[in-house]
């Protein structure tokens, strides 16, 4: 019998992708730690985000709520939105949050809704507006005019590309300090001190702490200890061409594979430091007699391509298995086997799940269901997964960016349908088959699957059309303008 625990952690790592996870068989070591809880904790092997990246993500984390629910222009939590930190606050629960800087996860888009105390790291209050940085000087156009003649002749603008790229980095940017100065996100450590901190105080009562971690995000500037511990060791000037070269425009897939396996251990390597974080964590509640008291979960909000499928990063132009399928792990004391959950489970689920856990009853506005029961009693359950994002919405900041089409994405235990409404596709694949989603198939094959997915497509489509809440839309439209207005006033003399 397994007994409700009286506080909650919840732990997202940004980009983590299931198969970098030594507990669902990565080779490298990214996760010693993770992979001991994992032996005495529900395992669910195939947890899918409700949308990617993180702007889609987090309100099916969070609030159980689909990312377009509310209309693609939405983004974030809206205002007064029922949401996990919310419902255990009214429980009577401490709420605390601490976010590595992520600026789609801050107070402008609601995330600190819920919480009695909320850090983003985001210090300057305010996010940075990303902008077209063309550069005016002299030197800059003759250097354009020069590429422009270049790219002219056959042959050329190639040479001349790789070229300034490596004068750009050997010799133009000078000597790169160290991890630390070119890192853009703080690491587990900061993170996971604060929330240690914010323990000691707290950890008495009944408390929900929710960190989210960025280490393994772009560009990848892990902890070189966590490189060394690797067997992958490197300088901050290696590191800093391999993320310059992997970001490059210029250059296809084919050279880009090139650098690929050094670019995955810098990511591997910041796994591996949240993983040892996180581990400083666990100690400490041990520490403080909490570890048994508390529910853990660790998960992701989406994961992050390495030439896949041909790109890079974890823009929503598509919603392959590397961007949306996820590690969930999910420990609670008196369990003290591996339960292995195969059934697709959707992360619009783990709110109500988490919260039935805890034995607390989910808000009706959640629109994911708790699969407590049947996961604690080894019970499979039927219902497709859906994921939807806007195609190329890179930077929602740009709200006209917000309109673009929908992508969805259906999958079952066995096939995965995607509409791409931007190109008006369609493809099924059989991911038993093709897990690698290789090759869509025939549009005769598999009819009945392709149906029965269709189906749930257009009964998500019309769901979220019924149920939407016009007054939570029209709130969140009041707040981004606000925001506007605030830009745009005068600044004071
Ligand atoms: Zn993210």
């Amino acid at each position: 019998m397994i007994q409700a625990p009286r506080s909650l952690i919840l732990i997202t790592v940004d980009c983590l992708r299931a198969d970098h996870v030594g507990f669902l068989g990565y080779k490298r070591a990214t996760t010693p730690f993770l992979d001991t809880i994992a032996r005495e904790s529900f395992v669910f092997s195939k947890a899918i985000a409700a949308g990617a990246p993180t702007y889609y993500s987090l309100p099916g984390i969070l609030a159980s709520r689909y990312p377009l629910a509310l209309g693609r222009e939405v983004l974030g939590i809206a205002p007064d939105e029922e949401t996990l930190p919310s419902v255990l606050r009214d429980f009577g629960f401490q709420t605390a949050a601490f976010s590595a800087a992520n600026p789609y996860i801050s107070a402008r888009f609601g995330y600190d809704q819920g919480f009695d105390c909320f850090r983003d790291f985001l210090e300057s209050g305010q996010i940075e507006f990303p902008e077209e940085n063309i550069p005016t000087s002299f030197r800059a156009r003759a250097n354009r005019a020069v590429a422009s003649t270049c790219h002219q002749v056959p042959g050329l603008g190639q040479i001349y590309d790789e070229l300034y790229f490596e004068y750009c980095q050997r010799i133009g940017s000078g000597r790169a300090a160290s991890f630390e100065a070119l890192r853009k996100f703080p690491s587990a450590d900061v993170i996971v001190d604060h929330a240690i901190s914010w323990l000691d105080e707290h950890a008495g009562g009944p408390f929900f702490l929710w960190l989210h971690l960025m280490d393994p995000h772009a560009p990848y500037y892990p902890k070189p200890e966590a490189l060394d511990a690797m067997g992958a060791s490197s300088s901050a000037q290696q590191a800093r061409y391999l993320n310059s070269y992997w970001a490059r425009g210029d250059i296809g897939p084919e050279r880009l594979r090139r650098k690929r396996d050094k670019v995955i251990a810098l990511y591997d390597a910041g796994i591996a430091w949240a993983d040892r974080q996180i581990r400083r964590l666990g100690e400490r509640l041990v520490e403080l007699n909490q570890w048994d008291n508390c529910a853990l979960a660790i998960t992701a909000d989406h994961g992050e391509e390495f030439l896949d499928h041909g790109g890079r990063f974890h823009a929503p132009v598509k919603l392959t298995e590397e961007l949306i399928h996820v590690p969930l792990v999910l420990r609670i004391a008196g369990n003290r086997d591996r339960r292995h959950i195969t059934t697709p489970f959707g992360l619009i689920d783990l709110a109500p799940t988490l919260l039935d856990v805890l034995g607390l009853p989910a808000p009706a506005s959640f629109r994911g269901r708790s699969r407590w029961l049947q996961a604690a009693s080894g019970k499979e359950w039927q219902k497709p997964v859906i994921t939807e994002c806007v195609h190329g919405c890179s930077n929602p900041f740009f709200s006209e960016k917000r309109i673009a089409p929908r992508i969805l994405a259906v999958r079952s235990q066995s096939h995965k349908l995607v509409l791409d409404f931007a190109s008006n596709s369609e493809q099924l694949f059989d991911l038993e088959c093709d897990p690698q989603e290789r090759n869509a198939l025939n549009p005769a094959e598999a009819i009945a699957v392709r149906q029965e997915l269709l189906q749930h497509a257009w009964k998500h489509l019309a769901e979220s059309q019924k149920s939407r809440d016009f007054d939570r839309r029209f709130e969140s439209q009041l707040r981004d303008l606000r925001i506007e207005w605030a830009h745009s006033a005068p600044s004071p003399n």
